[in-house]
């Protein structure tokens, strides 16, 4: 009812291009997604599909335009067809899309991570966020001779086998407990703790420390939504893993270059051994990228012996959006205050009983009065709730991560007037 009256509201919302679409998607791609949260499922309903961007907004394939808070998940900070990026992929494709041979733009790339992140001395490209985390997992065990790794729970990592145990996001929006398909012995190499509690990182080292390669870590969390590390914790997950030999790799995929330039390591002053990268470094083509340590990365083949490749890592449309991207972060610093204040705005919406975390740009609006410190709180929320929010959100052509427990980004496209809108829509899908 409230629907059919807003001056908000599309009336009527048409989705039948998008649903006939979904149906024959789901004939032919496993739950018609190439990726598990896209397709709604913790939110009811079907997904719009979306037929173009431009600058902080989307529009689906039956003309419906939306605000955009997903961002691609985290690579848009600069918005959708941002002209630094596209220049940047045009003169990669007068060149050749890819060579599987050197070439002086991944050196450029290389230079510009290793510039913003003073902890990251080397660097490999990848493809994924994924499978950076799997590399550096695997580093970290080449380099200290131990199996062990130590995660947190709600912290999602890609979906390496041995990460996925307790990982947060999809697979706990699906509740699927962990996955099938992974064998025990490989979820017997990983400690799964609670975040923010610096107790149970000590108690798990007094018990194992010894055969601890690494903590991996998401140093401002955002697959279980948005949760900030608590004030010394992530002083205290540095000086354990310093103490006992360990790694301390913190995984930035999402962090990087969102929550400052430097990442969170810039944001709280830590110096981890290891970083993975992805999302903004690829300025929305398909980048990721490990780094660290000058010592522990010379370990990497060709240099040293632990192995890992990869045919189209480094590709050279990939790495001239990311250069791109970031040059344009290097010489915009004002980007980084101006996202500060408007999300701080937006942030402004919720009202009391629903709980805000944000860091910077990243931020999720908890559908519960309590504070949301790790997962078992993230979980105390009315995703029933959320949903309802969601959908009134999405009516109102204000297209949100569909889920609970995900971080909605804002990007420097989004506009004042952005703002203005979205805060008034949620007033209204907050009453639905
Ligand atoms: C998205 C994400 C990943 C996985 O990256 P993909 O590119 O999706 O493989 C890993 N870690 C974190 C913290 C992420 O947010």
């Amino acid at each position: 009812m409230l629907a059919a009256r807003s001056p908000l509201v599309r009336n009527p919302v048409n989705h039948t291009k998008s649903e006939q679409l979904f149906q024959r998607a789901q004939q032919l791609i496993p739950g018609g997604v190439n990726s598990p949260v896209r397709a709604f499922r913790s939110v009811g309903g079907n997904p719009p599909f979306i037929a173009r961007g431009e600058g902080s907004h989307i529009y689906d394939v039956d003309g419906n335009e939306y605000i955009d808070y997903v961002g691609s998940w985290g690579p848009l900070l600069l918005g959708h067809r941002h002209p630094s990026i596209l220049a940047g992929l045009d003169k990669a494709l007068a060149i050749g899309t890819s060579f599987g041979a050197p070439t002086e733009q991944e050196v450029e790339l290389a230079a510009a991570i290793c510039d913003a992140m003073p902890s990251v001395e080397m660097v490999r490209l990848v493809n994924s966020g994924t499978e950076a985390t799997m590399a550096a997992i695997r580093v970290a065990r080449g380099f200290t001779g131990r199996d062990l790794i130590v995660k947190f729970e709600g912290c999602y990592h890609g979906h390496v086998d041995s990460l996925l145990v307790k990982a947060g996001s999809g697979v706990a929006t699906l509740g699927i407990a962990d996955t099938q398909g992974v064998p025990a012995a490989f979820c017997d190499t990983t400690i799964a703790l609670p975040y923010n509690s610096i107790d149970a990182v000590d108690q798990a080292f007094r018990a194992h420390g010894s055969r601890i390669a690494a903590i991996i870590v998401e140093p401002v969390v955002g697959n279980m939504g948005c949760v900030p590390p608590r004030a010394g914790y992530l002083e205290g997950l540095r000086g354990i893993t310093a103490r006992a030999g360990a790694l301390l790799i913190f995984d930035e995929v999402m962090t990087g270059f969102r929550v400052a330039f430097g990442g969170a390591q810039q944001r709280f002053a830590i110096r981890p051994d290891l970083t993975t990268l992805g999302k903004v470094i690829g300025g929305g083509l398909p980048v990721g990228a490990y780094g660290g340590r000058r010592d522990i990365m010379s370990r990497v083949a060709p240099a040293g012996p632990i192995y890992q490749a990869g045919t189209l890592s480094g590709n050279p449309l990939a790495v001239a959006a990311g250069l791109a991207m970031l040059r344009f972060l290097k010489t915009h610093p004002e980007i980084y205050v101006h996202l500060e204040a408007r999300a701080a705005e937006l942030c402004q919406a919720a009202p009391a009983g629903v709980t805000v975390n944000r860091v910077g740009s990243m931020f999720t609006f908890f559908f519960t009065d309590r504070p949301v410190i790790d997962y078992e709180s993230a979980k105390l929320s009315d995703t029933a709730r959320f949903g309802r929010y969601f959908r009134a959100m999405l009516d109102r052509g204000i297209y949100l991560p569909p889920s609970q427990f995900e971080a909605a980004f804002l990007s420097a496209a989004h506009s004042d007037e952005d703002i203005r809108k979205t805060v008034a829509a949620a007033r209204e899908a907050f009453r639905a």
